[in-house]
């Protein structure tokens, strides 16, 4: 159920000071230690859970939607909010520092700090459609939609 070791783990035990804006039976809410902007949050599930492979569905529905409620409350917080940006970080290559799966919900304004660097360029539909066949390679190993 949880890792010793963990910084998230010892937080959702109340082993480790965090300051907490939600909690239910599932999941927790505390402030990034590192926000990139004021409001940046942090909604955890209790239980230890490294990344979205060992990521119970239900758990991950009351994330989604505790994150879903946290962003409209941080429109109502009087926190500089002029956008939400959710993102999950699944492994290293990802970006991802702390190993119990967590999801930031932080608020945007003009000329915040926060940057994605990418090669946004469009892609020709043949090579779009070689990877949607990957992809859907992927949905079959998992057998998606066959109930
Ligand atoms: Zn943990």
């Amino acid at each position: 159920m949880r890792d010793s070791g963990c910084i998230f783990c010892a937080i959702a035990t109340g082993q480790a000071d965090a300051s907490i804006v939600y909690e239910d039976d599932s999941v927790i809410a505390f402030m990034d230690l590192q926000p990139v902007t004021p409001g940046h949050l942090l909604v955890v599930p209790k239980t230890h859970t490294v990344g979205l492979e060992d990521l119970d569905e239900d758990i991950g529905i009351q994330i989604w939607k505790v994150a879903h409620q946290l962003a409209r409350a941080l429109r109502r917080s009087g926190l500089r909010c002029e956008g939400v940006n959710l993102l999950l970080a699944d492994g290293e290559a990802a970006f991802q520092e702390v190993f119990h799966v967590h999801l930031h919900v932080f608020p945007r304004f003009a000329g915040d700090p926060f940057r994605i660097d990418a090669d946004w360029r469009v892609h020709e539909r043949g090579q779009l459609d070689e990877t949607a066949a990957a992809v859907r390679g992927g949905v079959v190993a998992l057998d998606l939609g066959s109930d």
